[in-house]
């Protein structure tokens, strides 16, 4: 019997939880970002189709029934269409019937391919792509590194969406510290407005190296929010939002207050709960949030 085993580690995003995973790539193509740790420790590697085959064999025996698919590391679909066609025929080929299949993305990798590979791999069931746009503050970006611009984040998201493939958009709730606070929620809340994406979550920037660390990293003066300050940037942002039926979620390990519904149907519901966890956090004692210390 053939042995299989994951490159570690290994991450997918929490709607992905019963998803069959299959590594098409290893680490992250870009691994630059100030506040990601995620795949430091990977060297960046495009797997080849030949090695990939018994392994989509094999999971397809372990997850037979299995709904959805999920193509890890950090951005599989960096990987050109001619690359990605063959794999997601061999899943379809192995798995037969499955709902969708996923991946991150960079918006550079969405505008690498043209608008008929985007329909081809959407046809072969590519119908969601998870991108970590982060903030939608070209400052920001910048200081973070993340290789990506506002205008690049949305041109690179509207052609998934035009060919139509739906997106989940992250957001980093704490991004820019006190400094950044506002420009980050309000810039934030401008590009999810012009993208309307089917999903939309926040996650809480956490420090796994501590905030040293990250100091050193991010190309600015960063200076951390109390849990209050994380509510209300997030309350700001959310406050901004002017959507149509985007499905939202702050249900990230990283967040202090879990939070979901419909934007905007559940707009003022959303913010009154951000308004309660203010007045109740307000009697915290932490200065600044535990997860930057
Ligand atoms: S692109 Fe994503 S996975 Fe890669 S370093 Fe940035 S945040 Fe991390």
């Amino acid at each position: 019997m053939a042995y299989f085993s994951y490159n570690e580690p290994v991450f997918r995003p929490p709607a992905e939880a019963n998803s069959a995973i299959i590594q098409a790539t290893l680490g992250c193509s870009w691994n630059r970002c100030a506040f990601c740790e995620m795949y430091t420790s990977k060297k960046f590697k495009i797997r080849r189709l030949d090695d990939l085959k018994p392994e989509i064999e094999e999971l397809s025996r372990i997850y037979s029934g299995v709904k959805k698919i999920f193509l890890a590391d950090g951005n599989a679909f960096v990987l050109s269409a001619n690359i990605l066609i063959p794999i997601l025929a061999e899943i379809n080929r192995q798995f037969g019937k499955i709902q969708r299949i996923s991946s991150y993305a960079l918006p550079k990798d969405i505008l690498s391919k043209t608008d008929d590979e985007l329909r081809e791999l959407r046809v072969l069931g590519l119908k969601l792509l998870y991108v970590g746009i982060e903030t939608g503050d070209d400052e920001l970006l910048t200081l973070i590194n993340k290789g990506e611009t506002s205008s690049s984040t949305v041109e690179g998201i509207l052609k998934a969406h035009n060919a139509g493939i739906n997106t989940s958009i992250m957001i980093i709730n704490g991004l820019g510290g006190k400094k950044y606070s506002n420009q980050h929620a309000t810039n934030s809340a401008k590009v999810i407005n012009t993208l309307n994406p089917k999903y939309l979550s926040t996650l809480t920037l956490s420090l796994p190296y501590g905030l040293n660390h990250f100091q050193n990293r991010f190309d600015g003066e960063y200076i951390p929010l109390s849990v209050v300050e994380l509510f209300e940037e997030l309350k700001t942002f959310i406050s901004l939002t002017e959507l149509n039926n985007v499905i939202y979620r702050s249900n990230h390990v990283s967040n202090s207050l879990i939070l979901s519904g419909t934007l905007s149907k559940d707009k003022e519901n959303l913010i009154h709960q951000i308004d309660n966890a203010i007045r109740i956090t307000s009697r915290d004692v932490y200065p600044i949030s535990p997860l930057m210390l």
